[in-house]
């Protein structure tokens, strides 16, 4: 543990030197016209990533993206539900401890814990990290599905019922002094898809961000972070996917803003010519049917992550008035129609 933290340690002060260098190389650089760079990850959190950056030259710019590569991997495996690694604790060994015993973690995930829970009461608790006994068998029938269509299937409410009884959030203990976390009740799991990108994205940049950095745009798996803004310091300007399928739905030109996205249309299945989407309605424990997608704007990229789960799985007038109670938070809501609503001061953003 002590060796966890002081690798953590490590690497904020690995970062904050390698940004301070990289900020002397970038006033040196100066004189050098800045060019356009990017590159991509393949390993990170189950989904492909892109990064923007603007940067004198490559040598430059790749040595930013293995630095930032590197500290999104740590998270990766710190939040990892599927996979141990041998050197650390990770939310799969809180879940395999489930009943048994607490476990000792890293402070990056008591934090995510915390974070969680702040957001579960935020949402009335339609986002929850607890309810990973009843999304597992969600998960189970799309991957049967996947590998087998004709087998297709949808799970009975019964089972789900029953997996129900093992996700109240108030049974994940977290003691945050002794850095530890225990799941009271065997059959308890976490599932952290609605957050831990978000979450991980949002800590990262904060870290290089302090120590001055900026001109670079992350995509984590379509959770998107801008930190600064781009060339000549004009707006980044980042296309909003139309879930139906076509032309982006907006451009919209932000600076040090996330935007994030939850819908329907990625993973799912389809049984009896409907389709079972992956974000579960926690009342229902069943996949929402509000809408095709959702986006939502903000600075923090860990909220957006958080409430773009949250407001697509309830309507849209108690969606937007979750939106409308948060400062500097802005929505939009694609409807089944095709029509799109957004919240007052999303148009502000929207080049296109
Ligand atoms: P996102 O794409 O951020 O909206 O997150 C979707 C992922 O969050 C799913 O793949 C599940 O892992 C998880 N998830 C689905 N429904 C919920 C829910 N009601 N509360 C918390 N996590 C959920
Ligand atoms: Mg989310």
């Amino acid at each position: 543990m002590t060796t966890l933290r002081r690798n953590g340690r490590k690497m904020k002060n690995r970062i904050l030197a390698f940004a301070a260098l990289l900020l002397l190389s970038l006033l040196h650089a100066c004189e050098k016209p800045q060019q356009k760079l990017e590159t991509e990850f393949i390993d990170l959190f189950d989904t492909v990533s892109q990064v923007v950056g603007y940067a004198a030259d490559y040598k430059e710019f790749s040595t930013f993206t293995k630095q930032l590569h590197e500290a999104l991997l740590e998270y990766h495996k710190l939040y990892d539900i599927y996979n141990s690694y041998e050197d650390v604790n990770n939310l799969k060994t809180i879940n395999d401890n489930a009943g048994k015993s607490p476990v000792k973690v890293d402070k990056r995930i008591v934090e995510l814990i915390i974070f969680s829970k702040k957001m579960h009461s935020q949402t009335n608790g339609l986002v929850n990290i607890a309810l990973g006994p009843v999304l597992k068998i969600w998960h189970d029938f799309r991957t049967l599905a996947a590998e087998n269509p004709n087998e297709a299937a949808i799970p009975e409410i019964e089972l789900l019922k029953q997996a129900n009884e093992y996700t109240n959030i108030e049974d994940v203990l977290v003691d945050e002094a002794a850095s530890t976390v225990f799941l009271r009740y065997e059959g308890m799991s976490l599932d952290v898809g609605a957050i831990a990108k978000g979450y991980a994205l949002e800590r990262v940049c904060e870290a290089f961000e302090q120590a001055g950095y900026k001109s670079i745009l992350i995509n984590l798996g379509g959770n998107v972070r801008a930190m600064g803004a781009g060339q000549n310091d004009k707006p980044f300007r980042v296309g909003i996917k139309n879930p139906l399928g076509g032309k982006f739905l907006n451009i919209i030109a932000v600076r040090d803003c996330s935007l994030v996205s939850s819908g329907g249309y990625e993973r799912y299945y389809m049984f009896n010519g409907r389709r079972y989407h992956h974000i579960i309605d926690p009342n229902t424990l069943c996949p929402s049917d509000y809408f095709e997608a959702v986006s939502v704007l903000c600075r923090d990229s860990a909220l957006a992550d958080a409430l773009s789960t949250a407001i697509f799985i309830m309507d849209y007038e108690s969606g937007l008035a979750l939106i409308n109670s948060l400062e500097g938070v802005e929505a939009l809501w694609v409807m089944h129609s095709g029509e799109v609503k957004y919240s007052d001061g999303f148009k502000a953003f929207i080049v296109s």
